[in-house]
């Protein structure tokens, strides 16, 4: 991979200082009145549902013979020594990574993260992983007991972790993030949208995922695909592929940057081309999907809102986004969705995006199946789907209620106590 610009002519997706669309509006303060009861949400159900319940995967699970199973991804590394069992539905292992052979893909990686690779599939995603041996990151006790299914041999203590088992912990968190977008968006168990409209299902595809160890290589990757000094948790298309550039170099704040980057990729998987949503909509699903991955108290740390947007310096800040978005809600300047509808997402200002995963958990938590539906809806329209009045008209065939009456519902729910109090 040496013609740097000539073989990878990547879009990059950065934010520009560009205010969102209607800002300096003042919006009158909700009014319950106007909010009909079952748009009247309490607590926060699209981060405390379990949401693989309707569609189970099993966990990873050992047999007589020693070889694990595992419905959620495939390890290269556990295949070929025989340590994974090839079950019916275990996802497959690509050929090709970034465009070209898998094996040329990982030389090149490698040599850029300085640290061995290892190769993961999921249905809709591949992951490189490069890096050596590093302390243990922060994991769930669901996460630990899934990793030491695979290894039973590690320490009762975890301190460390070597590029395998952190690449497993790594392609489990893919996986679920993968089943989150697939129950939020009710996808056909292929991982695939349910055609609803003209347009049919849009052609399956996969994103590719790099994640090193170190910061250092992500950055050497990062500068090779986008410009430099490019917001690298936004990633990218190189050939119409969706590609994601990651780290694992700061605990929680690593995981949670990764979810919401993995979401932004899969959901360009899953949805075909850009313009099949309006941006704001793929931007606040893949920030719901980052709040349920895994909760950090300073969300001005996790870097998934654009650092250096001058205009929104206070919201890149705000280490509580429910907290900021409660002030800019008082204040009567949350921005309006169907003029949001005309930003791209270059255009979206970091209060913005924080508004659209706010109003995206809000939607999910309203209903999981009209927001699915919502989704369908929008994504039939292809292009016009980012036109002024597109949300309006799927919110009124999807949630039967105007997008004004879903934004009322909004701002009295993100304006109360609820989200933040059950959240964190
Ligand atoms: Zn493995």
């Amino acid at each position: 991979m040496k013609s740097r610009v000539a073989s990878f002519a990547l879009t990059v997706f950065m934010a520009a200082a560009v205010p969102a669309a209607a800002q300096g509006h003042r919006t009158p303060p909700p009014d319950p009145a106007k909010v009909p009861a079952e748009l009247k949400l309490a607590g926060d159900p699209a981060l405390s549902a379990e949401w693989s319940a309707s569609r189970p995967v099993p966990p990873p699970s050992r047999g007589p013979d020693g070889a694990v199973g595992s419905l959620s991804y495939v390890c290269r590394a556990c295949r070929e020594a025989g340590h994974q069992r090839a079950d019916a539905g275990t996802p497959v292992l690509p050929s090709e990574f970034l465009g070209r052979g898998a094996a040329g893909a990982a030389a090149w990686a490698e040599r850029l993260g300085d640290a061995p690779s290892f190769l993961f599939a999921t249905k809709k995603a591949a992951l490189l992983v490069v890096a050596a041996d590093l302390a243990a990151p922060p994991m769930s006790a669901a996460e630990e007991a899934r990793l030491r299914t695979w290894f039973p041999k590690l320490p009762k203590k975890l301190a460390k972790l070597d590029g395998h088992q952190l690449g497993h912990l790594y392609a489990d968190r893919l996986a679920a993030v993968e089943a989150d977008l697939a129950a939020a968006l009710e996808l056909d168990p292929a991982g695939d949208m349910v055609a609803a409209g003209p347009y049919g299902p849009p052609p399956a595809a996969r994103t590719d995922v790099l994640l090193f160890g170190a910061v250092r290589g992500a950055r050497a990757a990062a500068d090779f695909f986008f410009d430099v000094d490019a917001w690298f948790p936004g990633g990218g298309l190189f050939g119409g592929r969706p590609v994601v550039v990651a780290h694992a170099a700061d605990g929680a704040a690593a995981h949670r940057r990764f979810a919401f980057s993995c979401a932004l990729g899969l959901s360009r998987a899953v949805l075909g081309a850009e313009g099949a949503l309006p941006p704001w909509m793929r931007v606040g699903l893949a920030h719901a999907l980052e709040a349920r991955a895994c909760d950090v108290a300073d969300e001005s740390a996790v870097g998934t809102t654009p650092p250096d947007v001058v205009a929104d310096a206070k919201a890149a800040d705000a280490a509580d986004r429910d907290a900021y978005l409660r002030t800019l809600i008082d204040a009567g300047h949350s921005g309006q969705w169907n003029a949001l509808c005309l930003a791209s997402e270059n255009g979206l200002s970091t209060r913005s995006r924080m508004q659209a995963g706010s109003f995206t958990r809000y939607l999910l938590g309203v209903d999981r199946a009209r927001y699915a539906l919502l989704v369908r809806t929008l994504a039939s329209r292809g292009a016009g789907a980012a036109k002024d009045g597109a949300f309006d008209a799927a919110a009124k065939s999807a949630y039967r209620e105007s997008a004004a009456v879903l934004d009322e519902g909004w701002r009295l729910w993100a304006s109360g106590p609820g989200p933040g109090a059950a959240a964190k």
